[in-house]
């Protein structure tokens, strides 16, 4: 999967991708979990995290940097007691990288250890914080995630449950969480279902993660995805599902489709290679043009330049060498050095490419960065013509729903016209996929415009959920934390 690139701006708050994972009634619990979030690394790369349960004591691990690198050793793992689990992956913007944002978070409420990991965002973080610190709420850290546990601890409820269900009840935003008790395990979906999550088995017990790809990695056995708007709870007696919240259309995120997924994963019964190759014969058939080859920007292009090759009949070549090996550590703020970490991932294969017509296959332009220097490239390599083909429509609007993008006026295509940003990228054609066929390729017919069957508001500005902190008036800015490292 892609290496992504840093969408480092100057608010570095309440801006996560992450992936989360749970354990429930297995010996190995830790050494499971870890494995899972390894599977999960693409989802984020800047602090993973692991608390544990062993009847007695809560244990927890959580440091910056990747899975591999900290939890490699079997002292890590062997602290980490116990037969329940919970993890989470977590890529934000680089200054909101500080200790106290890793998840899982943990906290000691009246009826024992909670903790908590999140996936997505939420949009009244900031509003709920105000109201919780005027209540007397202690904030740690500067995350949106923090919130729900104040809300559980001083919800009026008495049960675990009602207090979690109670607090989520008055949040909004996208999210998929799981959360460790003493005794229970517990998975929920936002009621539109945003982020992914799923339900597998293992042995005797139980696991819940972002994506399946996780659950291949220990050997657990799928079993279903965690319903938009369910709750699931697994404990001594069994599994149980809730339906807490009013229900309403689910909006899966299609831009997890697109890029975000792991291609070996299946999305609510749809592998997400397989649509990524239905978007690339979509573009072949949408916006054909004469060429030599179909050439894949790695690795996320990959999928889409394979279904555009099949379709078109044009060759499918390695015209660009990506590089396994640069880590994320070397993309700095900086222009200077964002450009250079393109070069650093990317290099022309040359001798293939001299003289041949081009078609560059790639999952979306954002702020353009990476496309502008791939053309380049194509052309300094001898490269006749160059078209370019995105398996995304045009990422005109932010997300606030738990994928990192930078602010609108950083987007290319927020700034220019589809015309207007070939010829600033250098390309002969550029054409993006568009919503209808992007729609088609995920198995609909069209885009509904009444109800959308998905969340798509990067490319159409339609947010199904309410921008409440964005729109409204959130309060005084509490998050004075934000300069620790
Ligand atoms: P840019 O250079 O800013 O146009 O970035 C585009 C590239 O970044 C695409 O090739 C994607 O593979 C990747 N990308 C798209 N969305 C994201 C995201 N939310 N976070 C990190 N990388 C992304």
């Amino acid at each position: 999967m892609e290496q992504r690139t840093a969408f480092v701006d100057d608010d570095d708050h309440f801006h996560d991708e992450c992936g989360v994972f749970g354990v429930y009634n297995h010996p190995d619990a830790a050494a499971l979990t870890t494995l899972g979030l390894h599977a999960l690394q693409h989802r984020g790369q800047e602090a993973a995290g692991v608390v544990t349960y062993d009847g007695r004591h809560f244990h927890s691990h959580r440091a910056l940097g990747s899975v591999g690198d900290n939890f490699n050793t079997e002292s890590v793992i062997d602290r980490l007691k116990g037969p329940m689990a919970i993890g989470h992956v977590r890529y934000s913007t680089a200054g909101g990288t500080v200790m106290r944002n890793i998840q899982p978070l943990f906290a000691d409420l009246v009826f024992g250890g909670f903790a908590i990991a999140h996936n997505g965002n939420l949009t009244n973080a900031r509003t709920l914080r105000h109201e919780l610190v005027e209540r007397g709420c202690i904030f740690q850290s500067t995350s949106d995630t923090e919130t729900i546990l104040h809300r559980v601890a001083t919800s009026e409820y008495r049960k675990v449950l009602d207090r979690f269900v109670d607090a989520l009840r008055g949040v909004s935003g996208a999210y998929s969480i799981v959360a460790l008790t003493r005794r229970k395990l517990i998975g929920v979906r936002d009621p539109m279902g945003v982020r992914p999550l799923v339900l597998g088995r293992i042995g005797e017990g139980w696991v819940m993660a972002s994506e399946t790809c996780a659950l291949d990695i220990i050997g657990a056995e799928y079993m279903r995805d965690v319903e938009p708007g369910e709750m699931i709870i697994i404990s001594e007696d069994g599994i149980k599902s809730l339906k807490p919240f009013t229900p309403v259309p689910s909006r899966f995120c299609i831009f997890e489709h697109i890029y975000f997924a792991r291609p070996d994963s299946v999305i609510e019964g749809k592998n997400v290679y397989a649509v990524r190759k239905n978007i690339g014969a979509e573009l072949a058939r949408e916006s054909h043009v004469e060429a030599d080859m179909v050439v894949p920007v790695p690795d996320s292009g990959v999928p889409a330049a394979i279904g555009y090759a099949a379709e078109s009949g044009i060759p499918f070549d390695l015209g660009i060498i990506r590089s396994h090996y640069m880590g994320r550590t070397f993309i700095q703020p900086s222009d200077t050095i964002r450009h250079l970490g393109v070069k650093l991932k990317h290099n022309a294969n040359r001798a293939w490419i001299k003289g041949k017509r081009l078609i560059l296959v790639d999952d979306s332009i954002v702020r353009g960065t990476t496309s502008v220097k791939i053309v380049e490239m194509m052309r300094n390599a001898g490269a006749k013509e160059v078209h370019m083909r995105i398996s995304s429509p045009p990422t005109m609007h932010p997300c606030f729903y738990g994928i990192d993008t930078p602010d609108q006026e950083q987007l290319m295509a927020h700034r220019m016209t589809v015309d207007e940003m070939a010829k600033h990228i250098g390309v002969d054609t550029l054409a993006f996929i568009s919503h209808d066929g992007l729609y088609r390729a995920v198995g609909e017919q069209s885009r509904n415009a009444e109800c959308p069957q998905f969340c798509d508001a990067c490319f159409t500005g339609e947010y199904p959920i309410p921008l409440v902190d964005k729109d409204g008036d959130p309060g005084p800015e509490q998050l004075t934390l934000l300069s620790e490292s």
